[in-house]
This record gives structure tokens, C-alpha cells and sequence, in this order.
């Protein structure tokens, strides 16, 4: 790894952050739909240079700026349509109601999405909850007339806040923030001396990306992509006692469970820094190597003529469409309805729904995110139809 440059780490303030990848050229908006294909070739895009702390272990866009990231109603990550995601929201809602006896409790949700999880911790365990997120859309919230949960279009802040909560949620949020640690900060000095408030925290996990080599998680929008050990690092520095750390949704996510405390520092294991730094350089060289592959089998695929389709248009699928040379591919497949008829981001290939390949007959599926792969094929099967699967 060569040290380009120096930059301050996002966990821990330091300056011992080394570049180790550079992918230029990404949409902004790897989330943001676009009705009119015109839009989506138009789309802002911007470069991505990751950055490894070697204090922490905490890896960041060197490059990432907040300005041209957009947070609006159209802003669409919902994975609420899946029956997979379903059952791990479900299972992950009932486990912190029993941990933390969540009955007839006050619950906030920073960045609650179209609403969907905090909606149903009230509604299993009887909670009133508050939910931030300028990207919640009230015609779809089928649960819209419950008066005990209530959704604040905006960004949670010291200003906005309810006095008092019992669980304070805060999932898939700090890893897009430019300051996590002021964020975490603010929080911590919301919630005071009220000691018993639990807090739950999840995350991408970088650990995983970096391990299983899942390069198109890497996109313009995620500012920190954490490990365990930058994570821990961080909320312990910002006065957060940690009392579960875990991986979740087959390892994809960090998970953890924390209360309010006094601030302690926390000393790293350097072998564990150490083999970060060695999974990132590994990272980098299979991350070149994986592009120059999967451009040559998609050229074979278009010199063919062969009918293939992307299944995935979160940013997994737009950053695979955009960094690779996929001119062969017109469409991507998606469950979510409300993706049905837009466009990826500048690449513009159409999102149609999985009723679409029934006509189109597509001879490969690439699939994004593998963890859905028994769940395209039973959909595929369900229709006859005869299609390769490959995982991206
Ligand atoms: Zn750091």
C-alpha cells in the first residue's frame, strides 16, 4: 500500500489514513430514481478514493463530499419488499423487544426510511414511536393512521427531538454522514444522564466487504464504510458503552447494542489493525483484477446476443452497471414496485419488475446480492423459465 496522501480519519480524527482504491466516475445518487431516462444519463457522478485508518481500523471515500448527495422522497433503499429482509426485520424487532423489554415504551427511529421497521417494533410490542427521515413519504405508510407512531420529515437534531425515549434506533445512517462522530456526540448529549435509554446501531459491515470481496459495495454515498473495530472505537470515544457487537443478515451488517456512559478510549489490537490493512491491499488488487474479468465475460455476452438482465437495482446493481462496460444489458430486474419504470443512474438501463422476464426471457440473471439467490430461483422456476444465474 502506497501512502498517496493523508487525510483525517472519520473514527478517530487521526491523519494516518493511507488511499488504497481509487473508482472513478460513480453516480452521486446511487438510490435516487429518475423517471425519464434523459435524467438518469445526466445524473451527477463523482470519484470514490478509499481511505484505511491505520489507528482504527476505519476505512472512508477520501473523496466524499455532502453537497451533491440528495435525501429527498425519491431517494428509494426500501428492501421492505423481500420476504428474506422481512424475516430479518422481523427477527431483529422481536430480539431487542425481549432484550430490552420493549412493552408500552417510547422508541426513536433516526432515519427510518419509508417508515417500515419502526412501525413494526411499535406494533409487536405495543410501543409509541418517533421517527426522522426527510425521505419518508406518508401516502405509503400503510400504518399512517396509527397516532402512536409519528414520522418527522426531517433530519433528527438536538432541535427536533422528543424529551425522553426508551430505545433509540439508529440503522444504515452514520456510514453516510461526513461527521459521524459529531452526530454520535449530539446524540449522546441529547440523551444526558437518562443512563437507561438503549441504543441499537447498525451498519454495512466493512469487514464483510473486505472478506468476501463484495467490490459493489463500495459507492459514492457511503462517506465511512465500518469494521467492528472502528465502530466500537467510535461509539466509545463518543461515551457509548457497547454490550452486543455482532454481524447480522449473513454477516453483511454490524450490530450493536449500547447504553449511555462516560467516555473511555479504547486501545486497539494492533494484530487485528494489522490484518485489516493486509484485507484491504488484498481488497485493491482483486478489486482491478474483478473489473478487467467481468468486462471481457460482458463483452462475450454482448458479442452473443445472448438476453441478459441485472437483478438489483439498489446501489450494488448501479455501481455494476456504471463501472463496468455493460452497453449489452437493457434492463434490471427489481421487487420493489416503486422502482418499476425508472432508470439506473447515468448507465439508464430500465427497472422493470420480475413479471417482465416472463416475456423478455432472459438466458443470464447477474444478481447483485447473493443472499436473494434462492429467492430469484424459485421466481425464475416458478415461470420456466431456462436462465443461467451468476453471482456479481
Ligand atoms: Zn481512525
Amino acid at each position: 500500500m502506497k501512502p498517496v496522501g493523508k487525510w483525517t480519519c472519520k473514527g478517530c480524527a487521526s491523519s494516518s489514513v493511507d488511499l488504497f482504491l481509487e473508482v472513478s466516475g460513480v453516480p452521486v445518487n446511487a438510490n435516487i430514481l429518475h423517471a425519464a431516462r434523459k435524467d438518469a444519463l445526466g445524473a451527477a457522478k463523482g470519484d470514490v478514493a478509499l481511505g484505511f485508518c491505520s489507528v482504527c481500523g476505519h476505512v472512508q471515500n477520501a473523496r466524499y463530499s455532502p453537497r451533491p448527495v440528495e435525501y429527498t422522497a425519491e431517494y428509494e433503499n426500501s428492501l421492505h419488499f423481500s420476504p428474506l429482509f422481512q424475516d430479518y426485520a422481523r427477527s431483529l424487532a422481536v430480539g431487542l423487544i425481549e432484550r430490552h423489554n420493549l412493552y408500552n415504551k417510547e422508541v426513536v427511529e433516526i432515519g427510518s426510511g419509508k417508515g417500515d421497521f419502526l412501525n413494526l417494533i411499535c406494533d409487536l410490542g405495543g410501543n409509541r414511536g418517533v421517527g426522522f427521515d426527510p425521505t419518508y413519504i406518508c401516502e405509503r405508510d400503510e400504518n399512517r393512521d396509527n397516532d402512536k407512531v409519528v414520522f418527522v420529515n426531517e433530519m433528527y437534531s438536538e432541535k427536533n427531538t422528543p424529551a425522553a425515549c426508551d430505545m433509540l434506533i439508529c440503522r444504515h445512517v452514520l456510514e453516510h454522514l461526513s461527521n459521524p462522530k459529531e452526530f454520535l456526540t449530539m446524540i449522546r448529549s441529547v440523551l444526558g444522564g437518562r443512563r437507561s435509554t438503549s441504543v441499537y446501531v447498525e451498519v454495512p459491515n466493512a469487514d464483510y466487504m473486505l472478506r468476501e470481496k463484495k467490490y459493489w459495495d463500495v459507492i459514492y454515498e457511503h462517506a465511512s464504510y465500518f469494521t467492528k473495530a472502528s465502530l466500537v472505537s467510535l461509539l466509545r470515544t463518543c461515551s457509548f458503552e457497547v454490550t452486543e457487537l455482532s454481524e447480522s443478515f449473513d454477516g453483511q451488517f454490524i450490530s450493536v447494542e449500547a447504553s449511555p456512559s462516560s467516555a473511555s478510549p479504547s486501545r486497539q489490537d494492533a494484530s487485528a489493525i494489522n490484518a485489516l490493512r493486509a484485507e484491504v491491499a488484498a481488497f485493491a488488487d482483486r478489486y482491478r483484477i474483478k473489473v478487467v474479468s467481468w468486462n471481457s465475460a460482458l463483452k462475450e455476452i454482448e458479442a452473443s446476443s445472448a438476453r441478459a438482465v441485472v437483478w438489483g437495482a439498489g446501489s450494488k446493481g448501479t455501481t455494476f452497471l456504471n463501472i463496468l462496460k455493460t452497453g449489452g444489458i437493457e434492463y434490471v430486474v427489481d421487487i420493489n414496485p416503486h422502482k418499476h419504470g425508472t432508470f439506473v443512474p447515468v448507465s439508464a438501463q430500465e427497472i422493470v419488475g420480475p413479471g417482465f422476464l416472463a416475456e423478455y426471457r432472459p438466458e443470464i440473471i447477474i444478481v447483485m446480492n447473493p443472499v436473494y439467490i434462492e429467492e430469484i430461483w424459485a421466481l425464475v422456476k416458478g415461470m420456466g423459465l431456462k436462465t443461467r444465474l451468476l453471482t456479481a
